[in-house]
């Protein structure tokens, strides 16, 4: 076995761009700076203006963009947000926290995203809400979305955690809902060396307001005239962040490079499904998931004892999770999600991958599925 393949790799990236995290991490400490000033500011200014909005506030999380998000809209007791049962739990956390209820639809199978063609049968008079998440990388049909919602008067929010940069029509996420919500999770697109957040938008009013809730509702250092919360995203992860920023297009491109490459290295095996593009997007490929015939969990397994790293995302849908079960949805609620559950899989994939690697998976993939395991 030559060297295991992880399925991200943060060492690579810091190995690639080490004087400038450095620079900007001594930076913060010379100045002890570390909550707000500049470097948030800059940050902020900078994500704005790559996602092509006019504001951006930096959050402690990606978890509590969303929660600020639908804090700030008026999103609690009793409404319904219609989103997707196949994500992360975190698009439904913030949801449940606020004493809301998150109504699902099933996901269209070739994008993995929501399918927009059964939003409007999930609309009640009490919905609130449409959250589409941009999964994968993929943006979700939102001119579609867009739509329904203004028929209905709904209001937006885009869970944009694995599409920073992604392209729908053109226009990227924050550019079409009320508000996106990215997370810096060190192993997102754009990952901080910790925890952090961001929520992109257009609405002066909305993005004020969310600057105020992030910092206990303050209007000087002690007083406080709402009651806020404690998600400010800190200086030292957001002058890591606008270090990486000016590296983020080439990161992404270099994903949509290696996605093709496997695309290409796949082609036409038996047993494997390799990812939809909607001719309408750019994708930004967070995640490279195809679809594998067999035994996924055995296939996973042979994959790593061949030095393979490859993951689910997400094993359990949402609406099957323990956390979730006094709802009682039946298993066979959102047959395309519980399908999918079960038979992806998700290669490794980051920016400094080499053609050979990509070459090494692909090969190992096939040889696995096609019942070479041992080969
Ligand atoms: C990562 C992620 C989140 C949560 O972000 P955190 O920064 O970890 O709080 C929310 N939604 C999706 C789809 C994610 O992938």
């Amino acid at each position: 076995m030559s060297h295991p393949i992880p399925l991200v790799d943060l060492k690579a990236q810091y190995a690639a761009i080490q004087p400038e995290i450095d620079g900007a991490i001594a930076r913060v400490i010379a100045n002890t700076s570390f909550i707000g000033g500049k470097e948030v500011s800059a940050f902020e200014q900078a994500f704005a203006e790559f996602q092509g909005v006019k504001r951006c506030v930096g959050i402690a999380s990606g978890t509590g963009a969303i929660a600020l998000v639908l804090h700030a809209l008026g999103i609690g007791a009793g409404d319904e947000v219609i989103t997707t049962p196949h994500s992360f739990i975190a698009t439904v956390e913030p949801i449940e926290a606020a004493g809301a209820v998150s109504v699902f639809v099933d996901i269209d199978p070739a994008t993995f995203n929501m399918d927009v063609t059964q939003i409007e049968a999930a609309i009640t008079p009490r919905t609130k809400a449409i959250m589409p998440v941009h999964l994968y990388g993929q943006m979700a049909r939102m001119d579609v979305i867009m739509d329904i919602a203004r028929r209905h008067g709904l209001v937006v929010i885009e869970d944009a955690a694995q599409a920073h940069g992604a392209e729908y029509l053109g226009k990227r996420a924050g550019q079409w809902g009320d508000a996106a919500c990215f997370s810096m999770y060190p192993g997102k697109n754009l990952g901080a060396y910790g925890d952090a957040g961001a929520v992109c938008t257009n609405d002066d009013a909305l993005a004020d307001k969310i600057a105020k809730l992030r910092d206990h509702g303050r209007t000087s250092k002690y007083a406080h005239d709402i009651i806020g919360f404690g998600e400010r995203l800190d200086a030292l992860q957001a002058a890591i962040l606008g270090a990486k920023l000016p590296h983020l297009a080439d990161w992404n491109e270099a994903r949509r490079r290696i996605a093709g490459e496997y695309t290409e290295l796949l082609d036409g095996a038996e047993g494997i499904c390799t990812p939809y593009v909607d001719p309408n997007g750019v994708p930004v490929f967070h995640i490279y998931c195809v679809t594998v015939s067999g035994d996924r969990d055995a296939i996973q397994a042979a994959l790593k004892a061949r030095g393979v790293e490859a993951g689910i995302h997400y094993p359990l849908p949402l609406h099957m999770q323990p956390a979730l079960a006094h709802r009682g949805y039946a298993v066979g609620a959102f047959p395309h999600t519980e399908h999918a559950a079960n038979c992806i899989l998700s290669l490794p994939i980051y920016p400094e991958m080499s053609l050979e690697q990509v070459r090494t998976v692909a090969d190992a993939l096939r040889d696995v599925v096609g019942g070479r395991a041992g080969a």
